[in-house]
């Protein structure tokens, strides 16, 4: 069979989760929390089923999920983006992210992607028949715009960019954004800006959305993932806002890939986000956590990355193992008992860097699990 995807096989999440099931081991690999979602939300969604909401939503999304989504990013970033014409909800981000790509970028067109880089992104944009141009990170795990300017060829039609950054727990701030802006607008480049970690900014720090930014916000594609938010990945829903010219044809595109998104979640998740205190508590929830995982992992002979975002941690190996990021992670899992995600699996060329990817999303006591069988590990 002539593969469109000849490169991909299944993604290393579902491989390392279902390793991790099959040794028993404590899964920090695949990004996904293992506490349930507040009860007030799963009675939203029960509510939203019994009082009629069965059948298909309207193409955009229910209004009160778009207003309250448009509210948000309002409230938050300083740009309203019309309800009707500039929101969308969408099964998820990566099927948001997908369909972007779809509707803004032409076969032949280059589009310039951050190394390390999740792993829907260079599938989705082979798949719409242009070339990913990807472009690393510096050692630091920042993001090096002189060489994303560098980057740029008369065929470069958008970048993709991700803030809080998974795997690393980077965040953009405003000095980056600024230089992305005038990248972007220097050439007339598009963005799509997957946000979906939005809500998980720590120490303090803000979290500079690309709607914040009128250049930029003017030329992107903002994606959110309410799995992400509240603690319900298995869901599948998001969202994107996009000024109507761009958001004309992102419709245009969703119709035919989905159609319509849950009606039962979205009326569910509308009547939730009423009281925005449920996504504005998250970074403290999980800052709690980061604090907690990492004085945990500092006992252990890992090197430990910085983590301004996310829910995700890098640890450096070097003193524990010589094995490939893969060979190491799989060892970790069926000898430790610990899954983890090899940063490898976010290039694409194989770069090793000695460090893999714990989620930190997890109950205290899961952790401490984990924690007690890294700590067995010697330099
Ligand atoms: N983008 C990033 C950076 C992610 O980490 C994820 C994963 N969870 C997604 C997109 C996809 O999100 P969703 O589950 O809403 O499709
Ligand atoms: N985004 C999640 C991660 O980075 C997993 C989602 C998936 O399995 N595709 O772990």
């Amino acid at each position: 069979m002539k593969s469109r995807l000849p490169n991909v096989g299944t993604t290393i999440f579902t491989v390392m989760s279902a390793l991790a099931t099959e040794r028993g081991a404590v899964n920090l690999g695949q990004g996904f929390p293992d506490f349930d979602p507040d009860p007030l939300l799963l009675d939203a969604v029960n509510g939203a089923m019994r009082a009629g909401y069965n059948q298909y939503a309207p193409l955009n999304g229910w209004p009160a999920l778009r207003q309250a989504v448009s509210d948000k990013v309002h409230a938050l970033y300083g740009r309203r983006y019309d309800p009707n014409t500039e929101v969308m909800i969408t099964a998820g981000a990566t099927q948001a992210i997908m369909t972007a790509v779809f509707a803004l970028v032409h076969p032949g067109d280059e589009v310039i992607v951050i190394e390390p880089v999740y792993d829907s992104y260079i599938p989705s944009i082979e798949l719409a028949g242009a070339r990913a141009v990807p472009v690393p990170m510096t050692n630091q795990y920042r993001v090096d715009w002189n060489r994303v300017a560098a980057a740029v060829t008369p065929k470069t039609r958008a970048i993709m960019v991700n803030s809080p950054h998974n795997p690393s727990g980077m965040i953009l701030r405003d000095a980056d954004m600024l230089a992305l802006q005038d990248i972007v607008l220097k050439h007339g480049l598009l963005v799509i800006s997957d946000e979906v970690y939005e809500h998980m900014v720590f120490d303090g720090e803000p979290h500079q959305s690309a709607s914040k930014y009128p250049g930029l916000a003017d030329r992107s594609i903002v994606v959110s993932s309410f799995g992400k938010t509240f603690h319900v990945t298995g869901w599948k829903v998001g969202s994107v806002v996009a000024p109507k010219e761009i958001m004309a044809e992102f419709r245009k595109v969703h119709q035919f890939n989905v159609f319509v998104t849950n009606s039962v979640m979205q009326a569910g998740l509308a009547s939730y986000m009423q009281d925005p205190q449920r996504y504005l508590q998250l970074p403290t929830f999980y800052q709690r956590k980061r604090d907690f995982f990492r004085a945990g992992l500092a006992r252990t002979p890992f090197k430990l990355y910085p983590c301004e975002g996310t829910f995700f941690q890098l640890v450096d190996y070097s003193a524990v193992s010589d094995k490939t990021e893969l060979e190491f992670s799989k060892w970790l899992t069926t000898e430790i008992g610990v899954a983890a995600i090899p940063l490898s699996a976010f290039y694409q060329t194989a770069v090793e860097n000695k460090t893999v990817r714990f989620c930190f999303a997890k109950k205290e006591e899961t952790l401490t699990r984990a924690l007690e069988r890294l700590s067995r590990l010697a330099a």
